[in-house]
């Protein structure tokens, strides 16, 4: 039997919550891997079976397999029966060898686990048989320090396993069991990697773009849309909501102080957030905000912000440098998108000299010459929603 075998950071499942950890991996793994001809994925005792087709592209599968959450590593593995009233390792023995025989490497070593305790030979015994008998086949040479080849063992109750090639995974938790965030995303550099970070501990995002329609161009729309499209196959399924800003901020302009625009437009893009939010049940916000990078993100600016929303705001970037930053949007695949040159409505009316450290005290006295409420329904009102899937039929 042709299969992928997966496993997950045993660290991660903690008691009661591993069944439910496991299941939500195992259809997390069935929804991205269903176009592509497999027969079943089901939970073996500490590991996660993908049953291939012998037409199933190990490369495909591969691919996707790289973006879900949860999995610590896999591989493409192959099975021979084993009965545990007769147990006996010729059959596994020969399998390896035919799979190992062609090829090419100086070194080896066999690496055993047994899932199953009660087979009579523990796993040094099956690294040696089986290691001995890849000696005479081949006549290459058992190395236990840094082989050229590992072959993976692993033994249970009704079959043995036996792969060549481990695949890292990316770790972190199954999307969904971390709850849902909405995740304030901007088209630059920074939200896509904030929001990849919270998928990865398991949360699922739901996107939310303001845009300066009609005083600008459609290009951060299609930018965002790509990058959600991009992001789409971490967790499968996305919704992202389009939120004209441009009236919203000319209204801030004429009523408000140049010095506390930019304050006054993260205020309100958090409160329509907010209400995006809880209509789609998330539990949080998340921004791209890095301490210190623009005068939006100064300790004062991010505070008078925080203030204008109830839920909690997420920042995971908040303790990185740009490098860093970028050097994840590279990995992830944003970047290149990211740098593409648009106008989002953060370039539009922008004060030449933002307040840097602005006062709340300050920014409720001008937040009192607007309607808060109805320029938050308007905001609601115009909202667009796009959905994306992954894989797309
Ligand atoms: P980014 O690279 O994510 O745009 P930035 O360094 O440009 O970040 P700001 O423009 O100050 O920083 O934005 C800070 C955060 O505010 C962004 O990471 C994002 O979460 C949110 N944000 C900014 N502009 C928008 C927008 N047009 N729509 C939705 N969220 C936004
Ligand atoms: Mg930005």
């Amino acid at each position: 039997m042709r299969c992928a075998i997966i496993h997950y950071h045993e660290l991660a499942l903690k008691g009661r919550n591993r069944p439910y950890f496991e299941q939500r991996l195992v259809t997390n793994i069935r929804l991205v891997l269903r176009d592509l001809g497999i027969r079943q994925v089901d939970a073996l005792p500490g590991r996660i079976r993908v049953v291939l087709k012998d037409e199933t592209s190990w490369n495909a599968v591969n691919e996707r397999l790289k973006r879900v959450f949860g999995i610590a590593h896999y591989a493409l593995a192959h099975s021979v029966p084993l009965d545990l009233a007769r147990p006996d390792l010729d059959g596994l023995k020969e399998a390896v060898g035919r799979e190992v025989a062609p090829l090419s490497f100086a070194t080896f070593r066999v690496s055993t686990k047994r899932a199953d305790k009660r087979f009579p030979f523990t796993s040094v015994d099956v690294d040696r048989d089986v290691g001995a008998h890849l000696c005479r086949l081949t006549g290459k040479k058992v190395s236990l320090g840094r082989p050229d080849l590992t072959v993976q063992i692993e033994l249970l109750t009704k079959a043995a396993y036996y792969s060549t090639k481990k695949e890292a995974g990316s770790g972190g938790l199954p999307v969904g069991i971390s709850g849902k965030v909405a995740c304030c995303i901007s088209g630059g550099i920074d939200s896509p990697v904030a929001a990849h970070r919270m998928m990865k501990r398991g949360c699922r995002a739901v996107f939310v773009h303001f845009h300066g329609r009609p005083y600008v161009s459609r290009a951060s729309e299609e930018k965002v849309r790509e990058i959600v499209r991009l992001l789409t196959q971490y967790q499968g399924y996305s919704r992202l909501y389009l939120v004209p800003f441009g009236e919203i901020q000319r209204q801030i302009v004429l009523g408000a102080p140049a010095a506390f625009r930019i304050v006054l437009y993260r205020r309100m893009m958090l409160r329509i957030a907010e209400e995006l939010a809880r209509k789609e049940r998330c539990w949080a916000l998340v921004t791209g905000d890095s301490l210190g990078q623009v005068a939006s993100q100064t300790p004062e600016n991010l505070s008078v912000v925080q203030e204008a929303a109830q839920l909690p705001i997420l920042r995971p970037l908040i303790g990185m440098d740009k490098v860093e930053i970028t050097e994840q949007a590279e990995r992830i695949g944003t970047f290149e998108i990211s740098i593409e040159p648009d106008q989002d409505c953060c370039s539009l009316f922008v004060p030449p000299h933002p307040s840097t450290k602005t006062g709340l005290g300050t920014i409720r006295k001008i937040e009192r010459a607007f309607d808060l409420v109805a320029l938050v329904k308007q905001g609601l009102a115009q909202a667009e929603l796009a959905e994306f899937s992954f894989p797309t039929q």
